[in-house]
């Protein structure tokens, strides 16, 4: 039994230090009730603010590809879903989106994609610095799984500062519940290192309530995150997808997403957390609530209509038929309706700001990436 009083004093001592013990990090999230998530939320909009102000940050998403050559075990695009539609975009497609998002306010590009080998690393680097040619003031940032610490090199060289990869759950039993037996936490978690030695700014994260997870597994998740010390982090419920193994596996809630959200900020008062859409998915103001509870990102969609129906990593996702135009200024309004306001900007995330000021990418301290 936990009392009001004794989540009071967990989330106090997180909000002081930033951190918990783990057996109190348990006891907090098992222990969570509405009265304890109001007062965590209060807690994380004082830091969100503190370090943001009210700025949410904008980032366009084009989801490429939706080939994939692995097998997980959640996800709609994997390879053996015989019936994911596929498409790939190509070059002139790409920089097509990035232009109607330019003239959208956007400034940071995120090419997000299945692990499509279709594309060479020729390719990828072509488009990033075709991307950065054209619209110099704009970030690209890629989510395009794992690679080779030679591929993640070649494309930071070519102008690549971000890279998003949920590490999707730091339990090593778990991770293989959830993936083909090819795939390992051990490649997900040295590709993310690989990342930062390089000198991206680096998301991670995991799905909540995947199949067979536990608090204990979240714990787990928060204790790797807190090691690694991503500068942006994703989470977001798991929704079953009907052609996949997990089709019958109950979705994740909003309710512990939200929670999570409030105490990550705590965790990274810094950090850049998005309102993902896999949580507008489950809850239509999700996105909102996501923000109230410590939330500073979101990510319209910026891929081309024809093919945001076939971008279907789980059932019922949101604004698959919506105009970018439409998704952005629908965003905004959901962003102001709970006091906050879009910004115009690249957003980066603070530690990277004085460098991208100053037209490098990594932060003082970084290693060159090519020692
Ligand atoms: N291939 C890249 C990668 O592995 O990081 C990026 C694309 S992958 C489809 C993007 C994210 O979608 C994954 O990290 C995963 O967390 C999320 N995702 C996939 N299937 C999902 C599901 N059924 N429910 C919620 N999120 C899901």
């Amino acid at each position: 039994m936990t009392s009001a009083a004794e989540q009071r004093a967990r989330i106090d001592a997180l909000f002081e230090a930033g951190t918990l013990p783990r057996a109190d990090l348990r006891a907090l999230i098992d222990g969570r009730d509405s009265a304890s998530a109001d007062y965590l939320f209060e807690k994380a909009r004082i830091r969100q603010t503190e370090n943001f102000g009210r700025d949410v940050y904008l980032r366009g998403l084009i989801e490429f590809t939706n080939y994939c050559r692995n097998d997980c075990l959640y996800c709609g695009i994997r390879r053996s879903n015989r019936s994911c539609n596929r498409y790939r975009l190509s070059e002139a497609e790409i920089l097509d989106c990035c232009e109607k998002g330019y003239a959208l306010d956007f400034r940071t590009f995120v090419l997000q994609g299945g692990e499509d080998m279709a594309y060479t690393d020729a390719d990828i680097c072509r488009i990033v610095s075709a991307i950065r040619m054209r619209f110099p003031d704009c970030a690209v940032t890629l989510s395009i799984g794992e690679r080779s610490t030679e591929s993640y090199q070649a494309y930071f060289d070519a102008g690549a500062e971000r890279y998003l990869l949920r590490h999707e759950t730091a339990d090593p039993a778990h991770y293989a519940r959830l993936h083909p037996p090819e795939l390992s936490l051990e490649n997900r978690v040295r590709c993310l290192w690989d990342l930062k030695r390089i000198g991206y700014q680096v998301g991670a994260g995991m799905m909540l309530q995947s199949p067979y997870q536990t608090t204990d597994h979240i714990v787990t998740d928060l204790e790797f995150l807190r090691q690694l010390q991503p500068d942006m982090i994703g989470i977001g419920p798991f929704i079953p997808h009907k052609d996949t193994p997990f089709r019958a596996e109950p979705a994740g809630t909003a309710e512990l997403t939200l929670f999570l959200i409030g105490v990550l900020r705590l965790m990274f008062p810094a950090g850049l957390i998005p309102a993902t859409t896999a949580l507008g998915t489950i809850d239509v103001r999700g996105r909102e609530k996501g923000i109230l509870a410590g939330a500073n990102v979101v990510m319209p969609n910026l891929s081309p209509t024809g093919v945001r129906g076939k971008y279907l990593l789980y059932d019922g996702k949101i604004c698959t038929g919506d105009e970018a135009a439409e998704c952005r200024f629908c965003m905004q309004q959901r962003v102001r309706s709970v006091g906050y306001e879009v910004r115009v900007s690249r957003g980066d995330a603070p530690r990277f700001r004085a460098a991208a000021a100053r037209g490098c990418s990594a932060p003082p301290g970084a290693a060159s990436g090519k020692d």
